[in-house]
């Protein structure tokens, strides 16, 4: 290893504004009034989580299933009828939906109110997506593809994207919607509601894949977006390792090796991406 480890970061990873608002809406919470139940996990990410439940905040699937007095929606939000509940139960709210998620869902609102049938690009099983087809009041469909939607008589169609989805991509939806319902459609809107947050860390990661000579991509293997940024690495043909905590390290990977990327997904935290540095420069240190 020569001079030692050279370690680089991505100019963006980890947790985006929308993850980090939600965590300290939580703690704030925890400190002032107690425990609270957390629709389904906060952020994607079991070292969070669990510190999380340690502080009283206790992951519940559903509203009848909290035992608290408060519940929390996540940053992906949640649709009408679980407003509804909560209401209908006498609980207190802390209300994390991400204002770029809360957009979406007020475009969902408002276009199926104008009368629109309402497309959402997205994987129809997402909490996020579950929230906007409710917020459609039963005037959405959720799809990946346009073949996969049923004939639909509609003449005035919008669309829209769940967040997290890619810009382009979902640019390339808008356009296989068009040749699936032309010519019968008369009116066509289109909502961009992605976020850039997700985008702009491949692009970070890709900047860093290109002078580095391996990249650890760090976060939960059940986290979406961060599987993905590590696909997206791969597909450079720079050696990429995917870790969930600094333990996974393997001394061997770093033989030989003068420059090394770290970058994270939305859903890890700092302290586990600041372990994984340390162990790195460690590693490097005493290779040197
Ligand atoms: S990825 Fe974007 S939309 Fe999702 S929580 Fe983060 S900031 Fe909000």
């Amino acid at each position: 290893m020569g001079d030692g480890l050279r370690i680089e970061l991505a100019r963006v990873y980890g947790f985006c504004p929308g993850v980090r608002r939600a965590v300290r809406m939580v703690e704030e919470h925890l400190a002032r009034e107690g425990p609270l139940a957390t629709l389904g996990a906060i952020v994607h990410n079991a070292h969070v989580v669990e510190a999380l439940e340690k502080k009283g905040a206790r992951v519940a699937r559903t509203v009848s299933e909290a035992r608290e007095p408060t519940v929390a929606i996540t940053a992906h939000g949640a649709g009408q009828e679980v407003y509804s509940e909560i209401e209908k139960r006498g609980l207190k709210l802390v209300d994390t939906t991400c204002p770029i998620v809360k957009r979406a869902q007020e475009a969902a609102r408002r276009l199926a109110e104008e009368g629109y049938t309402v497309l959402i690009y997205g994987e129809e099983a997402h909490p996020e997506v579950r929230g906007l087809l409710s917020w459609t009041k039963g005037k959405g469909y959720a799809t990946l593809s346009p073949q996969e939607l049923p004939e639909l008589s509609a003449k005035k169609l919008a669309v829209i994207s769940q967040t997290t989805k890619d810009r382009e991509a979902f640019w390339g939806f808008v356009q296989e919607v068009i040749s699936r319902f032309h010519p019968s459609l008369e009116d066509l809107r289109v909502v961009d509601t992605t976020c850039p947050e997700t985008g702009r860390r491949y692009q970070a990661a890709l900047e860093l894949a290109a002078h580095v000579q391996a990249i650890f991509v760090v976060g939960s293997r059940n986290s979406a977006n961060t599987r993905k940024l590590a696909e997206t690495c791969r597909k450079t043909g720079v050696s990429t390792y995917f870790i969930e905590s600094a333990e996974e390290i393997n001394s061997d990977w770093l033989s030989g090796l003068s420059r090394v990327g770290v970058t994270a997904g939305a859903s890890t935290p700092d302290e586990v991406i600041d372990q994984v540095i340390q162990r790195l420069s460690q590693i490097g240190g005493d290779a040197a």
